[in-house]
């Protein structure tokens, strides 16, 4: 058989089953009103929860680095690509997450990668969380450790897999901090006071609350006040750029710049990036608006959703997951939204279980409250139409 045919057949069962993916073109800059296929949007999906992509200030701290650094960094942080950037970047990062220091990876994907793919050790054991983020699971899987995975958030069935894994050398809790699909908020107190009880490291993925969460935009450890072992983040969404880091003790980092394959053999993150950056996470230091006008479009549209009889999940986040069930309904959902000028994909297996299909929606800071009644309307129509609310 060709490849091709082969793969042909590959691609029709996703169809068949509701699941096949494509690509849709953004004609414009990150806003919230853009052109998708040449279609007017507006976009409820993106992760520029604090529209920093697009901020004027990140932009010129763009073009004044490009000028004096060029593009590319022209090669890893160990040879020739660290610069004056990466540094301050890393000052910076390390300041705002309150711990010794901090290092820069290309991306969140590859900091989780890079981290538990070096940090736990044959004979040691990773307890995950069920529903953790791909590329937690793919570090897993590269990890020389033994992996459990634990039901979502459940602490109960955490502290009898701790239990169970008395006999392992080191124990490694690893989870989310705000949970992509779910838009749940991991209970980090309890699972630190667990991992003391059962002399357990913890490692938190903050990618979707960094800039957001606690009362400076902190992530998780503001929000609840603990110290996490090993904090993970992304540059690419409340920050508004690129790039993923690791902050923590000043040993660890010195760990991972000596152990972790995909900080020493990936070109460094281009400087202009850093200090992108850099001007981002001045912005949210300076001020609280941003956040609070987020947080303020997050609680309207919960509260109106839940009004109509919508079924939302998750705590207080910008991630709104409204849930469909069925995976053709969720996309029938979002083709419905799509003809209004409403941007949000279904989420579907395997991203989530099956018949938890979902739309997927998220809010920022600069939706006007004109755009969001208009989505609002929507919901209601469509929802009607389709028989989900009644
Ligand atoms: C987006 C995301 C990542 C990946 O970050 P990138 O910088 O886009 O590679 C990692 N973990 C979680 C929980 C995420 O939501």
């Amino acid at each position: 058989m060709k490849l091709d045919t082969w793969l042909s057949q590959r691609i029709s069962t996703r169809k068949t089953a509701g699941l096949y993916r494509k690509l849709r073109t953004m004609n414009s800059a990150p806003l919230t009103e853009i052109l998708i296929d040449g279609q007017k949007q507006i976009v409820f999906s993106s992760n520029n929860y604090l529209a920093l992509a697009n901020d004027p200030k990140v932009i010129h701290a763009t073009e004044m680095c490009l000028r004096d650094f060029g593009v590319g960094s022209s090669g890893s942080r160990l040879t020739t690509g660290h610069t004056d950037w990466h540094q301050k970047l890393e000052e910076k990062i390390a300041s705002f997450k309150q711990t010794e220091k901090a290092l820069l990876f290309s991306s969140g994907y590859l900091a989780n990668v890079g981290v538990l793919s070096s940090l736990p050790e044959k004979g040691d054991v990773i307890l995950s969380d069920q529903l953790n983020h791909a590329s937690i699971i793919d570090g897993c899987r590269l990890s020389k450790a033994k992996t459990v995975v634990y039901n979502h958030i459940d602490m109960i069935d955490l502290e009898g897999k701790l239990k169970e894994s008395a006999s392992y050398q080191r124990r490694f809790v690893v989870t989310d901090g705000v949970f992509s699909m779910d838009g749940t908020i991991a209970p980090l107190d309890q699972i630190i006071s667990l991992a003391k009880r059962y002399d357990a490291y913890v490692i938190v993925d903050d990618a979707h609350a960094t800039g957001v969460l606690g009362k400076n935009g902190r992530g998780t450890s503001e929000y609840y006040g603990i110290h996490p072992d090993v904090v993970i983040g992304t540059l690419s969404k409340a920050i508004g750029t690129e790039g993923g880091f690791v902050a923590g003790s000043h040993i660890l980092i010195d760990f991972l710049i000596n152990h972790a394959r995909t900080f020493i053999f990936q070109t460094a993150m281009p400087p202009a990036i850093c200090a992108a950056s850099y001007a981002a996470f001045e912005i949210i230091e300076d001020s609280h608006t941003k956040r609070q006008q987020l947080f303020s479009n997050v609680k309207k549209i919960k509260a109106r959703l839940k009004e109509m009889g919508h079924t939302v999940k998750g705590d207080l986040t910008p991630i709104i997951p409204v849930l469909i069930g069925d995976s053709k309904e969720a996309v029938l959902f979002s083709e419905k939204l799509l003809e209004n000028g409403i941007y949000t994909p279904a989420i579907r297996p395997p991203t989530v279980p099956n018949g938890e299909s979902r739309i997927r929606l998220t809010v920022t800071s600069d939706h006007s409250a004109k755009e969001i009644d208009y989505l609002l309307d929507c919901f209601q129509s469509i929802g009607k139409e389709l028989n989900i609310i009644k």
